[in-house]
């Protein structure tokens, strides 16, 4: 079986194939960083993330870069109403980024580069590209003359006719063409800037992500990723620039994430609908925030609200509590032979397992794969118990951790599980000293706490036993 991803430049659902066997050229693009992201950045950034688990789960080696977009407008802005440096707000920026991912379980690209430190390469790449007559200096600006590249438009499918037609009709005398986009944009006043070979500017925005992308990758990617609102015209352009240069196909495949919606509009700070992963990080963990964001396939709407994030939370605290029962249970249980439904239990994780990469290979279906999370959970629950084989116990927890990594949830990090049961055993236990004492008072407000906390207790004549309940809110 093989990894099948849709293809934005083919429009259909294509059989993975990297250039190199078994290695991964992948680059995804990254955030401005003149602000906290939000939930909707958030999507794709997660979608990266599952994306290259699930290729190295299949045995794949991916190189995965994504950049910072570290001098653009909007941090000039930004950096101007705070009074800061655009280098100062940037900086600031990157480090709330790699605080919010890691509370998301997005693992670091293997290369994150900025576009400040790669003005030299985004010079030399604009030159080659005035060299073979795709892009002209005018004014102080340089531009990509689409009409050139005569394959425009071919992502996001659009003609260039009717973009042209289309194009509000400007009088400039610096654009040759309404189409033609900014490569390199002079200073303004006030703006930070570097020296060219045409006065003092900096980079467009498009450039920075073929510079970046082909001087860790190569000149082929084999996948290229973002949200579905780059398609056009951040990626159309990325792909004239590079391939009007090199001559040979920029990216094979072409990955685009949905949009998180609100009340069905896209999420997105121009429209103010947005809440940033540190907002929301104050009443949900992170692991909570990623579960909700996968719990749509990548390509299918997915509706912001309280309800349905709540809902993702629940449903996340089942996985949790069945993997830590089990768990549990699997540190009680006797050493024995498998019975018959046991058995039956094993041949069926397999097959879990089976399904679960059946789904995953089929353009990533993470709401599917999460079913399969709690089939496992259902069918576990039904003859799982203290008195189960304790190898059985151990296998399905392995599978359920196995499984979950790939989509980046039941992580280990974030809980101190061990740390948790050796804890609670120790309450446990001088709860017990309370009980021999006749201190009912004190081992009544133990059980209480503790069940305030989620935690049940059950005396019984071998000793206290405790599970985790749902959590009431
Ligand atoms: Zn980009």
């Amino acid at each position: 079986m093989a990894i099948r991803l849709y293809n934005t430049l083919t429009r259909r659902k294509e059989e993975f194939k990297p250039q190199e066997d078994m290695k991964v050229r992948m680059y995804g693009c990254g955030p401005t960083t003149y602000d906290f992201f939000h939930l909707g950045n958030a999507r794709t950034f997660v979608l990266y993330d599952v994306l290259r688990r699930y290729l190295k789960y299949r045995g794949y080696e991916v190189t995965f870069v994504q950049n910072f977009t570290d001098v653009d407008d909007k941090i000039i802005n930004r950096a101007l109403e705070e009074g800061l440096s655009a280098k100062d707000l940037s900086e600031r920026y990157i480090r709330e980024y790699y605080q919010d991912a890691k509370d998301l379980g997005i693992l670091e690209a293997d290369v994150h580069p900025k576009v400040t430190d790669h003005i030299e390469g985004i010079i030399q790449y604009i030159e080659g590209l005035i060299a073979k007559g795709y892009a002209y200096e005018s004014d102080g600006d340089v531009y990509f003359s689409v009409e050139q590249f005569a394959e425009y438009g071919k992502l996001s499918h659009r003609n260039i006719k009717d973009l042209l037609a289309g194009a509000r009709v400007e009088v400039t005398e610096i654009k040759r063409s309404p189409a033609d986009f900014v490569l390199w944009k002079k200073a303004k006043e006030g703006e930070p800037f570097w020296d060219s070979p045409w006065g003092r500017g900096r980079p467009g925005w498009h450039i920075e992500c073929s510079v970046m992308s082909q001087k860790y990758l190569g000149e082929t990617l084999d996948i290229h990723a973002g949200g579905t609102d780059l398609v056009f015209p951040h990626h159309e352009n990325e792909i004239a620039q590079s391939e009007a240069l090199t001559g040979k196909p920029f990216a094979n495949l072409w990955v685009h994430g949905a949009f998180l919606n609100v009340d069905g509009e896209k999420m997105a700070k121009s429209e103010g609908n947005f809440f940033t992963v540190r907002q929301l990080l104050e009443k949900y963990s992170g692991e909570e925030l990623r579960f909700f964001l996968i719990s749509a396939q990548y390509r299918h709407p997915l509706n912001y609200n309280a309800e349905n994030l709540k809902m993702a939370a629940a449903s996340l605290k089942r996985l949790h509590d069945a993997k830590d029962n089990f768990a549990y249970w699997s540190k009680i249980a006797l050493e024995r032979e498998l019975d018959g439904k046991e058995k039956e239990l094993l041949a069926k994780l397999k097959s879990f397992e089976e399904r679960f990469i059946q789904v995953m290979d089929d353009d990533l279906n993470t709401a599917d794969a999460i079913a399969v999370l709690f089939e496992i959970v259902r069918e576990g629950y039904a003859i799982l118990n203290e008195q189960s084989a304790k190898s059985l116990l151990l296998e399905t927890v392995e599978v359920l951790k196995r499984l979950s990594a790939i989509l980046g949830i039941l992580r280990e990090d974030e809980r101190i599980d061990g740390d948790f049961d050796s804890l609670l055993e120790l309450v446990l236990d001088l709860r017990n000293d309370a009980r021999n004492r006749r201190d009912w008072a004190m081992a009544d407000k133990v059980r209480d706490k503790l069940l305030a906390m989620g935690i049940v207790l059950e005396d019984t004549n071998s000793g206290t036993k405790w599970k985790k309940t749902q959590r009431l809110d």
